[in-house]
């Protein structure tokens, strides 16, 4: 059994480390007000001190060691993370890309999370008249500068020999004025095309939409693709993309 004394001793001891751990922890706040929260595309988040604002980040990167992670966010293979305007304006420019039959459109992302209006520019790129007007957009009527930029290939154009939905840059994407001042990775949505099975000779027990014809028939899926300079950095399904934001969006 303690003697009153020492009950008192150890209270005390208790008392000091409390306070210390108050003091330390007040301390730590101060420190790390604005810091950046990172999340992998597979889900690891690690919140580091930086930046002018506290928000949160993707880095492109997949199931990482510590050593890839760091070095994906030095070398900007990130995006602010996308809000569901964003992701509402890249199924809107999807749509719009499929609705003209495969003209690119464009929109940007501002540095303060503001979204432009979408512009359809020409069959294989986006040209300076259509570039211009999402800049004034974002910069004058919206006040914000750009953040990244997104834009689309077109699916499959009939009659095209060259297939414009390649999901990577291409080269004019990868000109280095399209990276002056920027942080972050650019966009790409784009399709994956895939020739449906033959049905005379696949075993797939699906019936693919006019059989009986003999053309070749194929299915396109939405990819989204982060790029820079260098060229692709990563890509996935859009529907993936869009479960993995809409998973992770109320972290931390
Ligand atoms: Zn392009």
């Amino acid at each position: 059994m303690l003697r009153p004394i020492a009950c008192l001793g150890i209270l005390s001891v208790q008392f000091s480390l409390l306070s210390y751990a108050l003091y330390a922890q007040k301390n730590e706040t101060a420190k790390q007000e604005i810091q950046i929260t990172y999340t992998s595309i597979s889900g690891i988040t690690k919140v580091l001190p930086g930046g002018d604002r506290s928000k949160k980040m993707i880095v492109l990167v997949p199931d990482t060691n510590s050593k890839d992670f760091l070095q994906a966010i030095r070398d900007l293979q990130v995006i602010d993370y996308p809000t569901e305007e964003v992701l509402g304006a890249m199924n809107h420019a999807f749509d719009l890309a499929i609705a003209s039959g495969g003209y690119e459109h464009q929109f940007f992302v501002g540095k303060k999370g503001k979204v432009s209006i979408i512009v359809q520019g020409l069959k294989d790129r986006i040209d300076s008249i259509a570039n211009r007007k999402v800049r004034v957009d974002l910069d004058s009527i919206k006040g914000d500068e750009p953040a990244y930029d997104v834009h689309t290939h077109g699916d499959s154009l009939a009659g095209d020999v060259i297939p414009y939905f390649k999901p990577d840059p291409s080269d004019t994407d990868r000109l280095a004025i399209n990276f002056r001042g920027r942080r972050q990775a650019s966009v790409i949505l784009s399709f994956e095309r895939k020739k449906l099975p033959n049905l005379s000779t696949g075993n797939s027990t699906s019936v693919p939409f006019g059989s009986g014809s003999s053309e070749e028939k194929f299915i396109y899926t939405r990819v989204i693709v982060f790029y820079n300079q260098k060229g692709t950095i990563f890509k996935q399904y859009f529907s993936d993309f869009t479960t993995f934001v809409r998973l992770h969006a109320h972290e931390n």
